[in-house]
């Protein structure tokens, strides 16, 4: 039996609900980037919270201009702290 890894593709769906506030999700993970226990967000919670958009949110996080991990159980989460450095450092 030939060893064929499958390759999951994710649809991005667009979530049609809106959070009414209060419904974000915020885990306590440990931050590679600042190196120490920091909130985390999934993309779309923190999108909502901060108001940036989360196509600007992958981008800043393929720029490692904000920092971001995936869980275990796939789940893309975002460094609260680092978008908030970002957010100050970001002013010209
Ligand atoms: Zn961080």
């Amino acid at each position: 039996m030939p060893n064929t890894k499958k390759i999951f593709v994710r649809t991005v769906t667009f979530e049609r609900f809106l959070l009414m506030g209060g419904t974000e999700r915020i885990q306590n993970l440990f931050c590679g980037g600042c190196n120490s226990e920091t909130e985390m967000m999934t993309i779309s919670d923190l999108s909502t919270a901060s108001g940036i958009p989360t196509l600007t949110l992958f981008q800043l996080s393929e720029k490692l201009q904000i920092h971001s991990m995936e869980t275990a159980d796939g789940q893309f989460m975002i460094c609260r702290e680092s978008v908030k450095r970002f957010e100050k450092g970001d002013q010209k």
